[in-house]
């Protein structure tokens, strides 16, 4: 699975992106992460991708044109399915379905914004999804556009390990994790509870499923409410 960041910081993305299991995934070539610097691509003597925005009001917008080329750039040589994705917080809120669902897609192309944002005509010429990460808005759509490469790609067969499975962790079955322990089984006069050591892997179960229900209900009542639902189907 291909992703291309159209960006206007390169090494920022790819800082934070090369590290650890996704480092991992990509030397093993199961993933493959580019990113594209939008400035490269300007037609404009100074190197400017922004300007005023018209009507007036604050802050600077970025213009079409070095977006436009980028992204015509990149497309040449990809195969498969294509999501364009332009990371805003007025978009739809980034989940763990979503994460699920581009990672069937071939290739995932991320346009990351800045400033007050990106001329609408060029989102309404190559996007295809635009996604929030949440009710709050940050300097610019990089980091955003990190975390969606990441838990898409943990959803793509391979990259995470058989010990790293997510098939039990949170929002799956819209419960949340049960709490984890390691060693020792003592620390700081806390014990690890009883159950986890007596090797009675149904009962074990049984607690682990009793104590997600418990933190879905204090933390997410709103997901405890479609768990509630999907086990009366
Ligand atoms: N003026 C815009 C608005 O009110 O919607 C905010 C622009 S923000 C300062 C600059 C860029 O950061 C955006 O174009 C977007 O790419 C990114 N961004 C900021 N917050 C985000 C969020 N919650 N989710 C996704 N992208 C975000």
């Amino acid at each position: 699975m291909k992703f291309i960041i159209l960006t206007l910081f390169p090494e920022m993305v790819m800082a934070g992106l090369t590290e650890s299991i996704l480092g991992r995934a990509m030397e093993k070539g199961i993933i493959d992460i580019k990113a594209v610097n939008i400035r490269d691509y300007t037609k404009d003597k100074h190197k400017k991708v922004d300007d005023y925005p018209y009507g007036g009001g604050a802050g600077m917008v970025m213009q079409a044109q070095p977006i436009f080329d980028a992204y015509n750039d990149v497309i040449k040589d990809l195969k498969g399915t294509t999501r364009v994705v332009y990371l805003t917080p007025w978009g739809h809120t980034f989940d763990q379905k979503m994460a699920v669902e581009y990672a069937s897609a071939d290739n995932v192309i991320l346009l990351c914004g800045h400033y007050e944002g990106v001329d609408e005509r060029v989102l309404e010429e190559i996007v295809t999804d635009f996604v929030s990460i949440g009710d709050f808005v940050l300097t610019g759509g990089e980091l955003p556009a990190m975390v969606m490469v990441d838990a898409i790609s943990r959803m793509v067969p391979g990259v995470l390990t058989n010990e790293e499975s997510g098939e039990t962790e949170s929002f799956h079955n819209y419960l949340l994790e049960y709490p984890q322990y390691s060693r020792p089984e003592e620390w700081n006069g806390r014990k690890v509870p009883e159950i986890l050591l007596s090797g009675h892997h149904k009962n074990i179960e049984k607690w682990r499923l009793e104590e997600s229900i418990e933190r879905t209900k204090k933390f997410r009542p709103d997901l405890y409410e479609k768990y509630i639902q999907s086990e009366r189907k």
